[in-house]
């Protein structure tokens, strides 16, 4: 199973990513996750990414295809659920030309659908942990000791792409340089529309019913 996640941020892409992947086995290859590693681990990429991801700029499409190559590549023939990626047309040309060459191809791409007051009542509640990634929402997801992260126990803080100002900046830039990717998809006939607006069980629930009439394996 491939699988592409589209949609704005605060759609829930990554949420229903990591869900998916731990029900179907896949490898969760999530572009934001990768490249905040980067960044955490001081690599060259991670230098050049920093000061793009904190203004809610796009990471230009060259080092974004080139990591996310060395990753599928890593995965190898196994299922992967691919969040956060392609994210312009020029990504997806990429990645297209990629998977030919290693004769493998998308099955669907699910595409978030979701409205922007909730994408951001979403966004400026998402508190995240600083040592293990975990994902919180002041109101819908509360950690069970306010800013410190249930699984490891570390501080949860906002993250600096989170504050209003970017977070206006990042659908502008998604609605410009991704939502075309809509139409790029509907023409190869593998976009399928999701309720992104939705609670995370009852989208699950969606997701269930599209899969078994997908028939989609691993
Ligand atoms: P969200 O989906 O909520 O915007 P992500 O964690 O997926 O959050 O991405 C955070 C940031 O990482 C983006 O705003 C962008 O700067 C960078 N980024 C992630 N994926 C890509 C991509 N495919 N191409 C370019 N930049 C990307």
């Amino acid at each position: 199973m491939r699988l592409v996640l589209l949609g704005p941020p605060g759609a829930g892409k990554g949420t229903h990513a990591k869900i998916l992947s731990e029900k179907f086995k896949a490898d969760h290859l999530a572009t934001g996750d990768i490249l905040r590693q980067h960044i955490r681990e001081k690599t060259t990429l991670g230098a050049k990414a920093k000061d793009i991801i904190e203004t809610g700029n796009l990471v230009p499409d060259a080092l974004v295809n080139e990591m996310m190559f060395e990753e599928i590549s890593r995965v190898g023939k196994k299922a992967f659920i691919l969040d956060g990626y392609p994210r312009t047309i020029g990504q997806a040309e990429s990645l297209d030309v990629f998977l030919k060459k290693q004769t493998m191809k998308l099955d669907a791409v699910l595409d978030f659908e979701t409205s922007e007051q909730v994408i951001i009542d979403r966004l400026s509640g998402r508190r995240v942990c600083t040592k293990c990634g975990g994902n919180y929402h002041t109101r819908n997801i509360p950690p069970k000791k306010e800013g410190v992260c249930d699984k490891c126990g570390e501080m949860l803080v906002q993250r600096k792409d989170d504050t209003p100002v970017t977070i206006q900046h990042r659908l502008e830039m998604y609605l410009k340089e991704t939502s075309p990717l809509i139409q790029y998809y509907k023409r190869q006939n593998i976009l399928v529309s999701v309720p992104g607006d939705y609670d995370v069980p009852e989208l699950q629930t969606v997701l269930k019913t599209l899969f078994d009439e997908m028939k989609l394996a691993v």
